[in-house]
């Protein structure tokens, strides 16, 4: 028999926090409205477990949305972030940390050579779309529905993420002339991206997209549909995007551009690049971010871009995880769990797709057997999300840490060893048999 958890100090801190704060929270999916009950108010992370307030532990599958690629509070982290921490917190000047983590993300990444460090994923998507329309002279840019590239204005048009969890309109306050630029596709259609680019391709800015659609849950690219869509960018003059926020470190140590042998104009970075820290980047081909001021004309700044702890918990993420093995290490285990999580599906009856990439992963408690999830449209139709919601609730009682909404995907970090994996197992077994 399980011992309900006490939660009394979460429930008192987020019945504070809903007067204080929108919701109670800073970002809406923290707030659980997808899977109902109380979010856990975190008070410390250490390795690849969390603890809430009221002294309960979890294993972590959220990390941060993703950036915590080697778990929480690792020490060379830390260390890091200390020993810069130490000699000022930030300069609104250039410094030596900004190359070095230049140098390294040019260095993983194949397709680019010029990088701009900015705070948010947001910001990265947000600017490379700025970009693409200043270098091309055109307005009209190409999203994918149930994709997240962040909430800036012209890009929350059907957009993922806590717009999906919420089943939200489109956002109030975005300009209908704004929204008016963004045309949507169905992801992995390529024939509708074929018959759209006939018609206005050569007004299209650019093209963004996610290679795994991770913000409706788990949706991976049909074979030679990104490398099509970047074809057919090529033809019409368009930039291609490719919105690593997620992808980037996790797919592959150079992303999924390296993964899938794709070669976008422009990158757009975030999540693991800060190490924790709030960074992203949009970066590319040299000859294009020559564009950005002050090389160019197209203008973007940032009074903390580039900031030096920022930098330094970046730098110390991304050289731990290029030691050997590591990477290597986090995927076997995203294997293992992602196998597993199929496996206790199955034996207990209940459809489900399940997938994994690198070190992220995903999976759709299905409303049939024999669904398939292939695009936003299908997974609105097929995901389970009531059930989700008891299995997040019945795991989350059992000390495991999902993200809170059906429509999420999952992070395994190189502090989740074989052990904590195969007892995360046993929690989803239990959870499982009992839906
Ligand atoms: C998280 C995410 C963003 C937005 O990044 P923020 O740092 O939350 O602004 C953009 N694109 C993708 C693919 C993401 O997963």
């Amino acid at each position: 028999m399980l011992i309900p958890m006490n939660t009394q100090e979460s429930e008192r801190l987020f019945a504070r926090a809903q007067e204080l704060i929108p919701g109670g929270v800073n970002s809406p999916v923290r707030a659980f409205r997808g899977v109902g009950g109380t979010p856990r108010f975190i008070e410390r992370g250490a390795g690849p477990y969390i603890w809430d307030a009221d002294g309960n532990r979890y294993t972590d599958y959220v990390l941060s949305w993703g950036p915590l690629v080697l778990g929480h509070a690792p020490e060379v982290v830390l260390q890091a972030i200390a020993e810069t921490a130490a000699k000022g917190t930030s300069y609104g000047a250039p410094t030596a940390l900004e190359n070095q983590l230049a140098e390294q993300v040019i260095a993983m990444v194949p397709s680019i050579e010029q990088i701009r460090f900015v705070n948010s994923g947001t910001e990265a998507c947000m600017s490379a779309l700025r970009l693409a329309r200043a270098v091309t002279g055109r307005e009209k840019i190409v999203k994918f529905s149930g994709c997240y590239h962040g909430h800036a204005d012209m890009l929350l048009v059907q957009a993922g993420s806590g717009v999906a969890t919420l089943g939200l309109p489109d956002s109030p306050g975005v300009p209908k002339a704004t929204a008016a630029s963004t045309l949507t596709l169905s992801y992995n259609d390529l024939e509708g991206a074929k018959a759209l680019f006939a018609e206005l391709g050569s007004e299209i800015a650019a093209v963004i997209v996610e290679p795994i659609a991770a913000n409706m849950g788990f949706v991976t690219p049909a074979e030679g549909y990104l490398l099509g869509l970047q074809a057919l960018c090529r033809e019409y003059g368009t930039l291609f995007i490719l919105d690593e926020v997620m992808t980037g470190f996790r797919v592959s140590p150079g992303g999924a551009q390296a993964y899938w042998g794709i070669d976008p104009d422009i990158t757009c970075l975030g999540k693991v690049i800060g190490g924790g820290l709030p960074v992203g980047a949009y970066a590319g081909k040299k000859a294009i971010m020559q564009h950005v001021a002050p090389a160019g004309t197209m203008y973007q700044a940032g009074t903390l871009s580039g900031n030096p702890l920022a930098m330094a918990a970046g730098l110390a993420t991304l050289t731990e995880l290029q030691k050997p093995g590591v990477f290597e290490g986090i995927v076997a285990r995203t294997t293992q769990l992602t196998e597993g999580i199929r496996a206790a599906a199955e034996s207990a009856n209940l459809p489900i797709q399940a997938g994994c990439i690198g070190t992220m992963f995903g999976f759709y408690l299905l409303k049939e057997e024999g669904a398939k999830i292939t695009d936003y449209a299908t997974a609105k139709q097929f995901v389970h999300a009531e059930r989700y919601a008891v299995f997040f609730h019945k795991l989350l009682e059992r000390g495991v840490y999902l993200a809170p909404s059906a429509f999420e995907a999952g992070f395994v970090s190189a502090a989740h060893t074989p052990e904590i994996i195969q007892s995360t197992l046993d929690a989803i077994q239990g959870s499982m048999r009992e839906l």
